[in-house]
Formats: C-alpha cells, sequence, structure tokens
C-alpha cells in the first residue's frame, strides 16, 4: 500500500475496496472518510488513478459533462472541444 495523502485534509488515505463505496466490487481505492473523498486504482494495482476527490468536484464534473455532451454530439462545437 502507498501513502496516498488527501488533498482536502492532508490525512493518509485509506486503501478499501470499491464496494465499501459503490456497493459493488470494481478493484480498489484510496478514501477519506473524513472528506468522503476517493480515488480509483489503476487495474490490478495499489497505484491511485490521480488526486482524491470529493463530492463537489465529482459533481461539478458530472455537471460540466451533462451540459456539454448534448452540444458536442450534436456537432455544433465540432473542432472547438478545446476551446470549450
Ligand atoms: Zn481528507
Amino acid at each position: 500500500m502507498k501513502d496516498v495523502i488527501c488533498n482536502y485534509c492532508g490525512r493518509k488515505a485509506e486503501l478499501v475496496d470499491s464496494k465499501v463505496i459503490y456497493g459493488t466490487s470494481y478493484g480498489m481505492m484510496y478514501l477519506c472518510r473524513r472528506c468522503n473523498a476517493y480515488v480509483g486504482c489503476h487495474k490490478g494495482t495499489d497505484r491511485p488513478l490521480g488526486r482524491l476527490a470529493d463530492a463537489e468536484l465529482r459533481y461539478w464534473k458530472k455537471a460540466a459533462h451533462a451540459v456539454f455532451d448534448p452540444l458536442w454530439r450534436q456537432g455544433r462545437f465540432r473542432g472547438q472541444r478545446k476551446a470549450a
């Protein structure tokens, strides 16, 4: 297990099975119970995919997709995805 520090509270994140979070096992994840922030691992390893994300960050990521994805699908921003 690697030391993965929560970027919100600075504590060490716990390595847990994803079923603790999702109720289904997709693999291992790092979890900060205090912030409810977590990040998945590269398949079959204990290497984190990136930084821990809390609920708010996940919410905004999702919200941004909900807004932009239909527009991209319509081709309105063809070739402008980077700019958007
Ligand atoms: Zn934390």
